[in-house]
């Protein structure tokens, strides 16, 4: 199965993505925690991308494009992986058509998890206090940029998929439990998951 998760900071799209990963034991490729682990690790790239992180704004196209490029030819992704957080622009879609095209592979479902916008800031506001170790863009002054960014940037992609006949509208209300149960609702109508599992 190969799936992305799409959705404005703090829709749950890595809560979701992680738990669709645990149950289907296929990989959960994150660009923003590859980003962030890169960063601490003190790699060179990612002290390149945490200049953009901090700002709310994106990480260079051909950055995370290699990155990914890079990591879905792994063996471990071989049956699909889960993707999370990528793509996030126009450019990034077609270059992850052509990058799967190429190995005779093809996207299944996009997953967008809905959520209203005042909800989303409260989310990420709650998600910085509770957190052992906050997001350095959790803070009100990145928030309202990385929701511009996702609206002017990554809205687009929606589009892209919805033409393709790939997009999956998701509730992103309530509990994770109960977007969970869309989620596999979703998967299950285009038989990527069957029902009885779960
Ligand atoms: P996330 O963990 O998905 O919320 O991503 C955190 C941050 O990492 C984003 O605000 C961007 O700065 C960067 N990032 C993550 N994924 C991408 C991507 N696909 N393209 C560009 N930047 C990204």
């Amino acid at each position: 199965m190969l799936v992305v998760f799409i959705g404005a900071p703090g829709s749950g799209k890595g809560t979701q993505a992680e738990r669709l990963a645990a149950e289907t034991q296929l990989p959960h490729l994150s660009t923003g925690e590859i980003l962030r682990e890169a960063a601490e690790t003190g790699a060179d790239l990612g002290r390149r991308a945490m200049e953009y992180i901090n700002h709310g704004r994106l990480a260079p196209d051909d950055l995370v494009i290699s990155i990914i490029a890079h990591r879905i030819r792994q063996p471990d992704c071989a049956r699909g992986c889960i993707l999370d957080g990528f793509p996030r622009t126009i450019e990034q879609a077609r270059s992850l058509d052509q990058c799967l095209a190429q190995e005779g592979r093809s996207l299944q479902a996009v997953l967008e998890l809905q959520v209203a916008e005042d909800e989303i800031v409260r989310r990420l506001l709650r998600r910085a206090q509770i957190s052992e170790k906050p997001r350095s863009d959790d803070t009100p002054e990145v928030i309202p940029q990385r929701i511009a960014i996702y609206r002017q940037q990554t809205m687009p992609v929606l589009e892209y998929y919805r033409e393709r006949g790939l997009l999956c509208e998701i509730d992103g209300n309530g509990t994770p439990d109960e977007v969970y149960a869309r989620v596999r609702k979703a998967l299950e109508s285009r038989r990527l998951v069957s029902s009885d599992a779960g």
